[in-house]
């Protein structure tokens, strides 16, 4: 067990904090609500970026960069967009500090070099973008414009979380711009997919995928698509969104196009985006008492071998060994970490990789020296095995892939039990509070009704599931007429 790591089942929230802060992912900085991101933390940040990256180039995107900074008339221009982001924004209104003629050694704002138009730190970037494509967009011939950036962005949030909520986060956001409302429409749902399929194949983690209610649209959509995660401790986490702007911010910054016939029309666009909290859900999904569990495509170190040994002879033995099966390993794309350090001991090395998550551990001692073995643990079940030498790699390579399907399984079962179908308000609430997860229920359509049981009960309606099943029913708060069951939880 991890030195003073809470168990899940007593403290999930302080079990994350410190699991974020123990494992070396990240730790909070001087700056509320924002964090420092740590190396360790920081690696599996970029193996995320690498799979996206190609994912969006596999499918046309190119990736360019626009300024942090949005100019407030620019930011004001989708009147939509601009109200939903009002209340969160950091706003740049000096450009210069002097000393304090009052206070040796200490600056202020030079009240002289007041901007003349104020500047907002970017909490996202349609308004920038779109001012820029009405230069770039002219005929149909310019279309589709298929650009994604990487960024950091700020939110002056209130409530912060590590990776989960910080005020500046990163992310990856795409701007997209189209000549019919079809193409848009088609370029929203096939990020959604690229989304729920990253998710899945790489994170190992399940997602319902849905569109958003009328009052969780992002401001300035005319629909979002979202991809929705289970979290250990029953409640949801929104993982990514995907949204159809219509012609909103065409209109906004006038952005046209001739078409084929010389008239000419309002761009289509869309826009959609994964943050760090990405790395909230990777945690809070499969790690447990002991620290993270990171599924082998993501892990940074995917193989860690660790020597037993008594004096330097014994060390030279084991690492000529180790060496060879590293090599081995590389060779087939595997990354390997020989931890022959003499500053600690083998307990103490195992206990820290098992808190890091690396997905398997080799151990190699004396005796398997005589007898041609080593012994393989696998982080997600903890399982051991002694296996010879000559197997070791093949057995790992399997082990990759075994791990990586296992995790995703343990996580889709949790889900399955996890989510309830109910009939009743009285069912509904029950189930939120003994076991909360994923809550089917009848809704009347309305932003009244959604409101009403969000403030009674905490739960938000995640998603309208794409595969939303059509059945007569009664809303089970106003008894009201429904179509099908929506997917409500407690959320992060
Ligand atoms: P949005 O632009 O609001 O659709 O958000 C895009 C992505 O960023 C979604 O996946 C959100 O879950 C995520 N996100 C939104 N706010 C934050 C935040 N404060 N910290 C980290 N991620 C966030």
């Amino acid at each position: 067990m991890a030195k003073g790591l809470p168990k899940r089942s007593e403290d999930y929230s302080q079990w994350y904090n410190e699991l974020v802060k123990k494992a070396d992912l990240a730790e909070h900085s001087s700056v509320r609500g924002c964090m420092v991101i740590k190396p360790y933390g920081f690696s599996i940040w970029e193996k995320m970026q690498a799979a996206l990256d190609k994912m969006f180039k596999d499918t046309g995107h190119s990736n360019a960069y626009f300024p942090l900074f949005v100019p407030k008339n620019l930011f004001e221009a989708e009147e939509k967009n601009a109200e939903g982001f009002a209340k969160e924004c950091a706003v740049v209104t000096h450009y210069r500090l002097k000393n304090d003629p009052d206070n040796k050694g200490k600056l202020i704002v030079d009240p002289e070099a007041k901007l003349e138009e104020e500047l907002v730190v970017r909490p996202t970037s349609e308004a920038v973008i779109w001012s820029t494509y009405k230069n770039w967009i002219q005929s149909y011939r310019d279309l589709p414009l298929l650009i994604n950036q990487w960024a950091n962005v700020v939110r002056w949030e209130m409530r912060t979380r590590l990776f989960l909520r910080t005020a500046e986060f990163l992310w990856q956001e795409g701007h997209t711009a189209h000549s019919s409302k079809a193409e848009a429409v088609a370029e929203t749902k096939q990020m959604l997919e690229v989304y729920a399929d990253f998710a899945e194949r790489f994170m190992a983690l399940p997602v319902v995928k849905g569109v958003k209610s009328e009052s969780e649209r992002f401001a300035g959509a005319e629909d979002t698509y979202c991809i929705e995660a289970l979290m250990q401790d029953g409640k949801a986490l929104q993982a990514g969104t995907s949204h159809f702007l219509g012609q909103n911010f065409a209109k906004a910054f006038d952005v046209k196009f001739a078409g084929k016939d010389g008239k000419e029309e309002y761009v289509w666009g869309t826009s959609w985006g994964v943050s760090t909290r990405l790395m909230g859900a990777l945690i809070m999904a499969h790690s447990d008492d002991e620290g993270l569990v990171i599924p082998p495509k993501l892990a940074p170190i995917q193989t860690v071998i660790v020597p037993i040994f008594k004096g330097e002879e014994q060390l030279n033995q084991i690492s000529e060994v180790a060496q060879k099966l590293k090599t081995e390993l590389q060779a087939d794309d595997i990354s390997v970490k020989f931890d022959d350090r003499d500053t600690s001991s083998p307990g103490w090395k195992f206990a820290e990789y098992e808190l890091k998550g690396v997905p398997v551990r080799v151990a190699i001692g004396p005796r398997d020296l005589e007898n041609g073995t080593v012994e393989i643990a696998r982080r997600d079940t903890k399982e051991k095995k002694v296996i010879p030498l000559s197997e070791a790699a093949q057995h790992i390579k399997n082990l990759m892939t075994e791990i990586q399907e296992n995790i995703y399984k343990r996580a889709l079962d949790f889900r399955t039990d996890n989510t309830t179908e109910v009939d009743s308000y009285a069912e509904f609430k029950k189930v939120l509070d003994e076991k909360a997860g994923f809550v089917m229920a009848h809704w009347d359509g309305t932003p009244e009704t959604e409101e009403k049981i969000k403030e009674e009960t905490k739960a938000t309606i995640r998603c309208i599931p794409l595969d939303f099943k059509e059945e007569e029913g009664k809303c089970i708060y106003s008894g009201n007429p429904s179509k099908g069951k929506v997917m409500f939880a407690r959320a992060y």
